[in-house]
Parts: structure tokens; C-alpha cells; sequence
């Protein structure tokens, strides 16, 4: 899943997984995993994740080969936040290959609208949001009952600084997918689209694919 930060890849991620029965990977995820466990790894990337700056190529590529390394991943796995940079895209294929790259389009205003009000769960990493796509219950999530909160990274100051991130470091990587002729887009002007419109459209991408 490719594209800007709050473009929906975390959203429409989860439930591809289920639907397609395949994990979903988010280096997003490992990493804050490392920050809560306090592991060594997690202490030396904290202040980058939490400053919306890119955690070393090496640092993440360790943490991604790790995860896929485990027999869940054996059938195929969809990667939401990975690659970021062309090395990491170059290390990627070194371990793996990939299928495609489902690029989402998202207009800057509608990001920062969506990142501002975005909760996530502590616990389980699902995503919600204050106005778009509410908890059953304020604060908790749906999935875990976990304590739903404001990612650090999602505060206005920070989303900025992400977004240039992404243009100047991300996007020239799907240049490098273009050339292989793997990139499919999905556009989405508005602030709520329904996810599940949107993951029956990345399905019926994916099918007409393997036809
Ligand atoms: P995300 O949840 O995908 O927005 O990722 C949160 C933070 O984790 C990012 O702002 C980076 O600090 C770090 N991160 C996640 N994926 C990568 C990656 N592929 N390369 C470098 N840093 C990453």
C-alpha cells in the first residue's frame, strides 16, 4: 500500500487481510512496538518516529525481515508504510518480490483533516477517527477494547513535516514502480469515503490482476 501519510493504507490494510487472508505489515506498527517494549532498538528510534522523521533504511529493513520471517508470511503479506526510500525498495527485493503497489491519491487537505482527528489503538494498532469513522464506544476500540489515543506524530506541527517528508524521500519511489509497471491507483478526493468502498475496489484491482 503506497501513499501519504493518512491516505488510508493502515485503514484499508487491515481489512484487505482479512478479506484476502493474508497479514498485514506495518512498519509503522514495529516500530512503535519497539518504542513501547523499550527494547534497545526502540530507545534509539524514538526520537525519529516521534519527530515524523524516517527511521534509518537499515534499522527498518532489519525490522521488516524479522517479521517476515515468520510462518504467517509464507502465503504472501500486504505491506502498508514499506518501502519508503529506493534502498529500502532495493533491500525489499532482495528478500521478497512484489505483486503490486496500490497507490492511493489523496488531496493535502483532506490528509491533514483526517490526520487531525485520527485516533489509534494502543493495544492493537486499529485506526479511527474522532469525526469519520467513530469507536462503537468514545475512546475504546472496537476490535480489543483497547484505549484509543492521539499518535504523537499526528499532531498539526508534525504532519507538515511528514507530508514534505513524503514528497521529497516517498514519492520518487513510485517512479521506481512505474518502470515495473506495478503501480494501480485509487483516487480519493474526499474526507470519508466508506473503507470498505474503497478495499472492494482494491479487490476487484487485485482480481482483474490474476486474470
Ligand atoms: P507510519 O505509522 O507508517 O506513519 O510510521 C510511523 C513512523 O515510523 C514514521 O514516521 C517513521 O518514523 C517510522 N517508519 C515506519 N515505516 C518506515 C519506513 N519504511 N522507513 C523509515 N521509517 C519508517
Amino acid at each position: 500500500m503506497f501513499g501519504p501519510p493518512g491516505s488510508g493504507k493502515g485503514t484499508y490494510a487491515s481489512r484487505l487481510s482479512v478479506k484476502l487472508g493474508v497479514p498485514h505489515i506495518s512498519t509503522g506498527d514495529l516500530v512503535r512496538e519497539e518504542i513501547k517494549n523499550q527494547t534497545e532498538m526502540g530507545k534509539r528510534i524514538n526520537d525519529y518516529s516521534s519527530r515524523g522523521l524516517l527511521v534509518p533504511d537499515n534499522v527498518i529493513c532489519q525490522l521488516l525481515q524479522k517479521r517476515i520471517s515468520q510462518p504467517d508470511c509464507a502465503r504472501g503479506f500486504i505491506l502498508d508504510g514499506f518501502p519508503r526510500t529506493i534502498p529500502q525498495a532495493q533491500e525489499l527485493e532482495k528478500i521478497s518480490t512484489t505483486d503490486l503497489v496500490i497507490n492511493l491519491r489523496v488531496p493535502d487537505t483532506v490528509i491533514i483533516e483526517r490526520l487531525e482527528s485520527r485516533l489509534t489503538c494502543r493495544s492493537c494498532g486499529s485506526i479511527y477517527n474522532e469525526r469519520f469513522l467513530k469507536p462503537r464506544i468514545a475512546g475504546r476500540c472496537d476490535k480489543c477494547d483497547g484505549q484509543l489515543y492521539q499518535r504523537e506524530d499526528d499532531h498539526p506541527n508534525v504532519i507538515q513535516q511528514r507530508l514534505e517528508l513524503y514528497r521529497k524521500q516517498t514519492q520518487p519511489l513510485l517512479e521506481y514502480y512505474l518502470r515495473k509497471n506495478q503501480v494501480r491507483n485509487i483516487s480519493n478526493n474526499e474526507t470519508h469515503v466508506p473503507p470498505e468502498k474503497v478495499v472492494e475496489e482494491i479487490i476487484n484491482m487485485i482480481q482483474a490482476e490474476r486474470n
